[in-house]
């Protein structure tokens, strides 16, 4: 096979690899390497692990640090979702889409750009490609092997319930664990498959801006994305089938970013849902059914966002007696411990937690509870999320909308961002902190922010909730000023202020007296 015929059917078989630039290439020479030589198993493994996302990557690399004899399987790229096609090259996109912001925004700085912003796109991917492939050493195949770890190119599948066959090997172990991700969800709509769409696996493969952009689903895929596509100059519809978007989040914090996308001139088309796509030319027709009204989007490329399903395909779970649905993926306790108890499961795959943190935690229980008998417990995790929209929305804990529905008593602490120096000076005062406490006393039920770095800020409410810490230790606390943070201190100050009630005010005004 001469280069050109291998790199095509690389790209075939793997199209989140193109292009093949010297960029990409440095990254398959980590994550795929295509002269790997798979090694020949030998006795009994302490911990398979199927998948080299960060769940797999955290549980091969903790458990073969405490000596333990590890396999790792990855069939395509290692890294997973999170390096190749998730958080590392929509947070570099995400970037860049701020600085263009930024500079159009300059204005009401006093800094004057005469010339405009002109985005060179595929410089754009060029930077991202280049930042992606030097970081992709970290979860590099040989990386592994040098971690002692037997790491295995192939597709992985149980062959009963201490086997796991890889390229022709048959890998026994004592304890296996399923870390196969997710994957996007392909929207059954009549005429999408036909018309070509994008989804996170081909979309960062991009090397000319569409003119024209749909996005399918409003959720934190769908939001981050289209807010930069926008702003690096397309036209942008997204396209929800919800009132608003990231339904799941607080309503309040959504309409605020809302706000933002509108801004950056996303065209929102919300509460509709698409009858059918229709492939016209080049073009790509979207039929909408918004309420009584029938409406038609014309646009050059669709990009699918429209939630994840769980990468259970192939892998014969029931070979090895693991219990399992297409939707929800493996099923798993507590203890991430499937019907097997042999088995494991760490990330998207088990998880409605998607997220790179999420698996990484998860992972790490795994290690315990699979070498250690140990009794680690998922339900014992706090995990806050962010979504990288501009403004940011970042949460943990519980949501107000949850306590209603639940008949949780709470109450709020809020801290409009407009209250707080730094976000005035830095420009951006569009947002706020809600805190959800207890009636009594200053425990933190949850908290979700709505800020330019709300994910950074969040960290702070996460190690209160995970360390018992409240509000009162957060009021106590001294934040530098002037920082976007100190927002966090004022809720704490604002918890209290309640605690001075009429009686107590009373009885200091009394003291003072006595003592003037
Ligand atoms: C566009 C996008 C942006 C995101 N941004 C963020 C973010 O900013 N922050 C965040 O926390 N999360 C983010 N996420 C989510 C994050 O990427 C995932 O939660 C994370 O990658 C899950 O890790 P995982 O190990 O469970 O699965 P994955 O990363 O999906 O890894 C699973 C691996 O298993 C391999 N595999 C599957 N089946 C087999 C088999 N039979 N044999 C061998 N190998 C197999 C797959 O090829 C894959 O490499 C984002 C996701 C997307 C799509």
């Amino acid at each position: 096979m001469n280069k050109s015929t291998m790199r095509e059917s690389l790209i075939d078989e793997i199209p989140e690899i193109a292009p093949l630039d010297e960029y990409n290439r440095t990254l398959v020479s980590h994550v795929h390497p295509t002269d790997w030589t798979n090694p020949e198993p030998s006795g009994r493994y302490n911990l398979v692990v199927i998948g080299a996302g960060t769940a797999g990557l955290v549980t091969a690399a903790g458990a073969a640090g405490l000596g333990a004899k590890v396999a790792l399987i990855e069939k395509k790229l290692m890294g997973g979702d999170c390096l190749n096609v998730g958080c590392v090259p929509s947070k570099a996109l995400i970037r860049a889409a701020r600085v263009a912001a930024q500079v159009r925004d300059a204005g009401t700085f006093g800094i004057r750009v005469p010339s405009g912003v002109e985005v060179d796109f595929p410089a754009v991917m060029e930077r991202m490609r280049r930042l992606r492939a030097g970081i992709s050493h970290h979860d590099s195949a040989a990386r592994f092997r040098g971690l002692g770890i037997d790491v295995y190119i192939g597709q992985g599948a149980f062959t009963g319930s201490e086997t796991i066959e890889v390229d022709g090997k048959a890998l026994q172990f004592k304890s296996a664990v399923i870390a196969t991700g997710s994957r996007a969800h392909r929207p059954s709509i009549q005429g999408l498959a036909e018309a070509g769409f994008l989804t996170n696996e081909t979309v960062f493969s991009l090397t000319d801006l569409p003119r024209r952009l749909a996005v399918i689903g409003a959720g934190p895929i769908g939001c981050e994305l289209a807010q930069t596509f926008a702003r690096f100059g397309a036209q942008v519809f997204l396209i929800g089938n919800h009132p608003q978007i990231l339904p799941r989040e607080d309503r309040e914090a959504a309409a605020r970013v809302e706000k933002a996308m509108l801004c950056d001139a996303v065209e929102l088309t919300l509460n509709c849902t698409i009858s059918r796509v229709e492939a016209r030319g080049n073009e790509k027709i979207i039929h909408l059914a918004c309420g009584q009204e029938q409406r038609q989007l014309v646009v050059d490329e669709i990009l699918v966002g429209a939630g994840r399903v769980p990468n259970v395909e192939g892998l014969n779970l029931q070979a090895a007696g693991v219990q399992f649905s297409e939707r929800e993926g493996v099923q798993v306790n507590d203890r991430l411990q499937t019907s097997n108890k042999r088995i494991f499961a760490a990330g998207d795959i088990c998880s409605r937690f998607k997220f790179t943190h999420a698996a990484d935690a998860m992972a790490r229980i795994v290690i315990q509870n699979a070498l250690f008998w140990g009794r680690a417990k998922a339900s014992a995790l706090t995990i806050p999320w962010c979504t990288y929209t501009d403004p940011e929305i970042a949460h943990v804990g519980l949501y107000e909308h949850e306590a209603k529905e639940r008949g949780i008593p709470y109450r709020t602490f809020m801290q409009e961002l407009n209250g707080v120096d730094r976000a005035i000076l830095d420009g951006e005062d569009e947002g706020f902190v809600k805190v959800l406490a207890t009636p009594k006393g200053d425990k933190i039920l949850g908290a979700t922010i709505v800020a330019s770095h709300a994910g950074d800020m969040i960290s702070e409410i996460t190690l209160a909730m995970a360390g018992g810490l409240g509000l009162s230790t957060i009021a106590r606390t001294i934040h530098p000023y002037p920082t976007q943070a100190e927002a966090i201190k004022k809720t704490g100050d604002a918890y209290n202020r309640t605690r001075l009630t009429g009686f107590v005010k009373w009885l200091f005004g009394k003291w003072l007296a006595w003592t003037r």
